[in-house]
């Protein structure tokens, strides 16, 4: 009964009609463009983690704007949740960067349509529809979209990091970012130590 899906060539039109749904985890080993992103010095178990997804599709009869004839719309709702390895700007350090997206897509008939469309409404994105509609590739541009400007931890251990290494010698306090003299390394660490 069950037919296997195929997520980059799915009828996206009567995924919609039908209002269908589906839910899963894709490896990041399979999003190329999210694989490109991924920090150099990510954990090598980076391309196997994987983003659950879940995509459902549904219809409205309803007006594209006041005053207009009503019609039949079709909309897909997308989530996705994950992490991803990115470098963070301050230490340079990889870090996990969550990932927990959540959007609403009106699917119309063409890119002609999708130029058209008005853009005033904030919560919809309007995308075109495809019989071969690679749901990856949309799942790859949502995760793309939700990255960070500046990607930074929360956080940093940069004092510690560059102890590490000895790549850097001048540790930033970024552990203590009220105290505006520079302690040395060796306080810093302690201080650091005393946190744990
Ligand atoms: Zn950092």
């Amino acid at each position: 009964m069950t037919q296997p899906i195929d997520l980059r060539a799915l009828d996206l039109f009567a995924f919609c009609r039908k209002s269908e749904s589906l839910s899963g985890d894709v490896a990041v080993r399979d999003l190329p463009r999210i694989l490109a992103e991924t920090a150099a010095q990510a954990p090598a178990s980076a391309p196997e983690e994987t983003l659950a997804y879940t995509a459902t599709g549904f219809v409205r009869e309803e007006a594209a704007e006041p005053g207009a004839p009503v019609a039949r719309r079709l909309f897909l709702d997308v989530t996705i949740k994950g992490r991803m390895w990115l470098d963070c700007q301050r230490c340079l350090a990889p870090y996990a960067e969550p990932i927990d997206t959540a959007t609403r897509f009106e699917v119309v008939e063409s890119e002609e349509a999708a130029d058209a469309a008005p853009m005033d409404d904030d919560e919809v994105d309007v995308i075109a529809g495809s019989k071969r509609f690679s749901l990856l590739e949309l799942i790859e541009d949502e995760v793309l979209l939700a990255l960070p400007v500046a990607p930074k931890h929360d956080a940093c251990p940069s004092v510690h990091e560059s102890l590490v290494t000895g790549t850097d010698g001048e540790a930033q306090p970024e552990a203590e970012p009220e105290e505006e003299k520079r302690p040395s390394p060796f306080a810093a660490l302690a201080g650091l130590k005393n946190k744990h």
